[in-house]
C-alpha cells in the first residue's frame, strides 16, 4: 500500500471541500438508480447539517455524511460480508477500485460528475424531489443504525475478525511478561538501594496491557513509580488546570530536599535526571538484551529497549509522585460517572489519592512565577481510568456473568485505527495517541450509559457511533480531557488537521474501515 503518498494528496486542499466532493460522489450515483434516490439527495444538499438527536439527553449537530446515508450507503456493511477482504470506497464501486486506492482520490473527481448530473434535472423533477422531502426525516432517523439495516448477515462480522487478529496470544503475553516482571523488581530493587529518595518507592501498573487493552502485541509496557507524598501544596501551572508545580510544605529534613528550589518546589527535571542515571546503571546487570532509549522532548518516561525471543518489548519506567490530598478544583466538573457507575463510586473514587508525573509540553525553560516548565508536573487519574475500564458496567455484574458489552472492543478498535493512521505516516495523526481513543471512550460510557446500550450484539452499531462521537471532537477541534474538562486534549491540532482527520476516519468508516482488515 502506497502510504506515504496518501495524506499528503489532500494537503493544501480545503477539507470541508473534500467533504462536499464526496457527498456529490455519491449523490451523482444514487440519481442513475431512481427518482426517490434523488429526493434524500437533493435534501442533503440543502441541509450541510443536520440535527440528528443520538441520545435521549444529547442533542447534537452531525454533519451529512456522517449520519444521513443512502440506502446504497446502508448496504455498505453487507459489500463487506462478501467475503472480499475490503470494500471499495462508496463513490468508487462502478470504476471497480480497491481500497487500496487513496480514499481520498475519488474525492477528488466527483464535481464534474455531480455538474452534469445536476444540469439534466428538469424543473419539474425538482418539484418531484422536493414534494418527497419528508422522507429525509425518516432516513435521518434511521441512520443511527446503518449496519443493521437491511442486512441479513451479522454486520459485526468484519469488526469481530479486526479483535481477533488483535487477540495477544497467551503465551506470547506470559513470555512478555515473566521478562518484564524480572526487570521491573530489578530495576525497584536497584532504586531502593542506590537512591535514598526512592526508599520507599512503589510500582503501579498501569496501560494497556495491565487494563487487558493491549492490542497486536504485548510489546510496550508501562510502569508507573510512585513516591507517595503527604504535605504538599499544588499551584496549576497552565490555565487548563492539566499542570501544576509542587511545593513541599514545611518540614524538617525530607529525601527530596536536594531537588528543591529556593521557592519550595520540586524541580521534577532534576528528579528524573536521577532517576534517569540509575536505571541507566542498572541495565548492565540484567540478564536481558537492554538498551536505553534517547531521552525524548517532553517525555515524562525512561524508556528501556529489551530484545527477547526475537521480539522487541518496550518498558517505559515513569516516576511519579502519589498525592494524597483533594482532587484539585479544576477536576469539579469532570469526571461525571454518576448517571454511568453510580454516585458512591464517583466519591469513592474521588477520595483516592492522585498522581504527578513530571512532564512538560513546551519548552522546557519557559517560565511562569518562576517556575520553569520543565519542573512542572502533569496530574494523571490512570489508576482511576484503570479501575473504572475494569468495572465499567452500569450493572455490577457487566462482563462477569452472562451479559457480555462491547465497550472494551470498542476502545480497542478505535486505538487500533489511530495507530494505524499512525502507522500510515499521516502528518495529521502526529498527534494523536491512545488517551484520545480512551477519553472519547470515557465520555461515550458517561453519556450512554445503559448496559443494553453497549450489547456485545451491536458492537458494529456502538463503534460506528464512538467513531462520530469522534469525529464530531475532531471538527469541533476540541476533547476535554475526562477529568479536567479545561484541558482540551486536541490543543495540538489545528481546525485544518483535526478537519481531515475527522475526514479520513469518516470515509473509513463509510467503507468498512479497509485500514483495519
Ligand atoms: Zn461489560
Amino acid at each position: 500500500m502506497s502510504a506515504r503518498g496518501r495524506p499528503r494528496k489532500v494537503q493544501g486542499e480545503n477539507p470541508g471541500a473534500s467533504e462536499a466532493k464526496s457527498l456529490h460522489a455519491t449523490r451523482k450515483k444514487s440519481e442513475q438508480k431512481n427518482e426517490e434516490q434523488k429526493t434524500t439527495d437533493a435534501k442533503a444538499n440543502s441541509n450541510s447539517k443536520i440535527h440528528v438527536k443520538i441520545h435521549p439527553s444529547q442533542e447534537v449537530c452531525a454533519r451529512k455524511p456522517s449520519c444521513v446515508k443512502t440506502p446504497e450507503e446502508q448496504q455498505t456493511p453487507k459489500q463487506t460480508r462478501s467475503g472480499e477482504k475490503k470494500v471499495a470506497p462508496r463513490s468508487s464501486t462502478q470504476k471497480g477500485n480497491s481500497i487500496e486506492e487513496n480514499p481520498n482520490k475519488e474525492l477528488k473527481s466527483a464535481p464534474e460528475k455531480v455538474q452534469k448530473s445536476q444540469s439534466v434535472e428538469s424543473d419539474s423533477q425538482k418539484v418531484t424531489r422536493l414534494k418527497k422531502s419528508s422522507k429525509v426525516a425518516k432516513c435521518v432517523e434511521e441512520t443511527d443504525a446503518p449496519q443493521t439495516a437491511k442486512g441479513t448477515e451479522n454486520p459485526n462480522k468484519v469488526l469481530l475478525a479486526v479483535l481477533e487478529k488483535l487477540k495477544v496470544k497467551k503465551n506470547e503475553r506470559s513470555k512478555s511478561a515473566k521478562c518484564v516482571n524480572e526487570i521491573q523488581t530489578k530495576i525497584t530493587e536497584h532504586l531502593k538501594r542506590h537512591l535514598n529518595w526512592c526508599k520507599d518507592i512503589s510500582v503501579l501498573k498501569t496501560g494497556s496491557y495491565y487494563e487487558n487493552l493491549k492490542i497486536c502485541h504485548p510489546d510496550e509496557f508501562d510502569v508507573m513509580m510512585t513516591l507517595c507524598l503527604e504535605r504538599v501544596k499544588l499551584q496549576p501551572f497552565s490555565e487548563d488546570g492539566a499542570f501544576y508545580s509542587v511545593e513541599m510544605k514545611r518540614h524538617t529534613k525530607h529525601p527530596l530536599d536536594k531537588f528543591i528550589n529556593d521557592d519550595n518546589n520540586i524541580m521534577a527535571s532534576e528528579m528524573l535526571k536521577d532517576f534517569r542515571e540509575q536505571i541507566k546503571q542498572v541495565i548492565s546487570s540484567l540478564e536481558y538484551d537492554v538498551t536505553l532509549e534517547r531521552k525524548k522532548m517532553g517525555c515524562p518516561a525512561v524508556t528501556l529497549l529489551v530484545k527477547e525471543n526475537g521480539k522487541n518489548i518496550s518498558m517505559d519506567f515513569v516516576l511519579s509522585l502519589e498525592v494524597h490530598s483533594c482532587w484539585p478544583a479544576f477536576t469539579q466538573d469532570g469526571f461525571n460517572i454518576e448517571n454511568w457507575l453510580g454516585k458512591k463510586v464517583k466519591m469513592e473514587e474521588r477520595r483516592r489519592p492522585f498522581y504527578l508525573v513530571p512532564k512538560y509540553e513546551g519548552r522546557g525553560n519557559a517560565e511562569q512565577d518562576g517556575i520553569m516548565a520543565k519542573d512542572a508536573w502533569r496530574i494523571s487519574f490512570s489508576h482511576v481510568e484503570k479501575k473504572i475500564l475494569k468495572n465499567h458496567g452500569n450493572s455490577k455484574t457487566c462482563c462477569e456473568g452472562g451479559q457480555k458489552c462491547c465497550r472494551k472492543s470498542c476502545l480497542k478498535l478505535l486505538k487500533y485505527l489511530l495507530q494505524r493512521l499512525k502507522d500510515e505516516q499521516l502528518d495529521e495523526a502526529d498527534k494523536l495517541c491512545s488517551y484520545h481513543a480512551k477519553t472519547t471512550l470515557l465520555h461515550a460510557c458517561a453519556a450512554r450509559v445503559k448496559d443494553s446500550e453497549w450489547a456485545d450484539s451491536e458492537l458494529s452499531h456502538c463503534f460506528q457511533q464512538l467513531l462520530r462521537d469522534f469525529e464530531q471532537n475532531l471538527r469541533a477541534c476540541k476533547l476535554p480531557n475526562f477529568f479536567i474538562p479545561s484541558q482540551n486534549l486536541l490543543n495540538g491540532l489545528n481546525k485544518k488537521k483535526c478537519e481531515r482527520l475527522a475526514d479520513y476516519i469518516e470515509n473509513q468508516r463509510n467503507n468498512g474501515f479497509p485500514l483495519l482488515c
